[in-house]
């Protein structure tokens, strides 16, 4: 049985880089730049007040309180997008609103809780430095910097980034398409009522929210029953049209599990049997150079085998630089028992709390605390349900005693 690190560093080893293409913006959520993106100018673009207020010489405001107002005359209004032509010249201001260009002459801001407005002048109760209120052009991005990297998944802040410095269409990596073929013959279409002996096809969905969670598409999506022809059939249709291939259910050692030996008459297989737990079935391989992977048909296992091996193989695929997994390490909430051997992903709802008041401000962070859901079994989806991570009990490991610290995977929400 295969060490689950050996195993991804065979999946990963036998995946590239799909090629680029050019798409609008608009489209490019959970997508990958395929470029190094820089600024084309700086942002902000021009110096700007922070604050709606009074645009003035700083010096004009020393010593300004309460109890000794300054008295500026107000020579102009410059509200956002308008640029006046006025300057301000030692003992006069211009009325400022947020975002708008700092007027010639004036270095600083005062903001308008500070002021009375009096007849055409502004009285000011409170000193402002140089700079005061002010944002610098290129305080945020300077001009020509790289502000997103090649690999970088783009999220709405990157979306807004690119807009920001006007690349409305960019170079990101085509989408992996994705066959997805569910087997077995106890299976019904969602929308059918099972009969007697059947269940509905619930893994078809988990793989496609999954696969489409990773920013891949979909080419094939089909159910064939336990029979190596079908398989057959399916399978050289997945791998003549899509960039990976997923077939689920049929791994195993049971008399109907065909998927193995259709694998090995079509290409080749790397690996089967990985040392998890739930997963363990796992098979992967190739059919001319697609990947395949044959995910158990346990509703559980199959979407851990997809987190551990599946997400990372399109990543790669899709040019995604960034840490797959968000592992972090807490406390767990209960005994855990847990036999060395397998590395067992046990599904957890972690929660992270601040420090207590107390314990504030001496420099403590918050912690992690991991509640692992009693459903262990590799069959119950609604484990998957309820969890937002996983615990991982490492193959040395035996029994985790409650209050220990483990590493936990955080689900990702891309
Ligand atoms: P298998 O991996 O084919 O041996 O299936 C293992 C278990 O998962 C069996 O109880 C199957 O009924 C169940 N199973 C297989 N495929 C699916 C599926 N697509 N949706 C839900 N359950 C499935
Ligand atoms: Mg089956």
């Amino acid at each position: 049985m295969l060490n689950p690190d050996a195993a991804l560093e065979i999946v990963l080893s036998s995946v590239s880089r799909l090629e680029t293409e050019r798409a609008a913006l608009r489209d490019c959520l959970g997508r990958v730049l395929a470029e190094d993106v820089r600024a084309d100018e700086d942002i902000p673009p021009f110096d700007n007040s922070a604050m709606d207020g009074f645009a003035v010489i700083a010096d004009d405001t020393q010593g300004a309180a309460r109890d000794n107002p300054r008295r500026l005359e107000v020579v102009a209004e410059q509200p956002a997008g308008k640029m006046t032509t006025q300057a301000v010249t030692p003992g006069a201001a211009i009325r400022i609103m947020t975002g708008a260009s700092m007027p010639r002459g004036a270095d600083a801001v005062v903001v308008v809780e500070d002021t009375d407005s009096q007849a055409g002048d502004v009285v000011i109760y409170r000193e402002v430095s140089r700079g005061a209120n002010v944002r610098r052009a290129g305080e945020d991005v300077k001009r020509d910097q790289v502000v997103l990297r090649e690999g970088t998944r783009i999220g709405p802040a990157q979306m807004g980034m690119l807009a920001s410095v006007g690349m409305t269409e960019v170079q990101v990596f085509r989408k992996p398409r994705v066959a997805i073929i569910t087997t077995g013959d106890e299976l019904v279409d969602a929308s059918e009522r099972p009969g007697p002996g059947q269940i509905r096809n619930g893994n078809q969905y988990s793989l496609l929210g999954q696969t489409l969670l990773a920013g891949a598409e979909v080419s094939l999506l089909e159910r064939v029953g336990d029979d190596k022809e079908q398989i057959e059939r399916a399978l050289s249709r997945a791998a003549a049209g899509s960039d990976l291939v997923i077939v689920c259910g049929g791994v195993s050692v049971g008399d109907y599990d065909y998927v193995r030996d259709v694998l090995a008459k079509l290409g080749e297989i790397r690996f089967w049997k990985v040392a998890i737990k739930p997963g363990r079935p796992l098979v992967f391989g190739h059919i001319k150079d697609r990947p395949v992977f044959g995910v158990p048909g346990n509703p559980v296992s199959c979407m851990v085998t997809f987190d551990l091996f599946v997400r990372p193989a399109l990543r790669r695929m899709m040019g995604d630089e960034s840490e797959c997994h968000k592992v972090v390490r807490g406390g767990v909430t209960e005994d855990l028992r847990h036999k060395p051997g397998l590395r067992e992903f046990v599904r957890a709802v972690t929660t992270y709390s601040l420090p207590t008041q107390g314990r504030a401000g001496e420099g403590s962070e918050g912690v992690y605390t991991a509640r692992p859901i009693p459903k262990r079994g590799s069959g119950m989806l609604s484990s998957m349900v309820e969890a937002n991570s996983y615990i991982v009990l490492s193959e040395e490991t035996g029994d985790v005693p409650c209050g220990d610290t483990v590493e936990i995977i955080l689900f990702a929400d891309v």
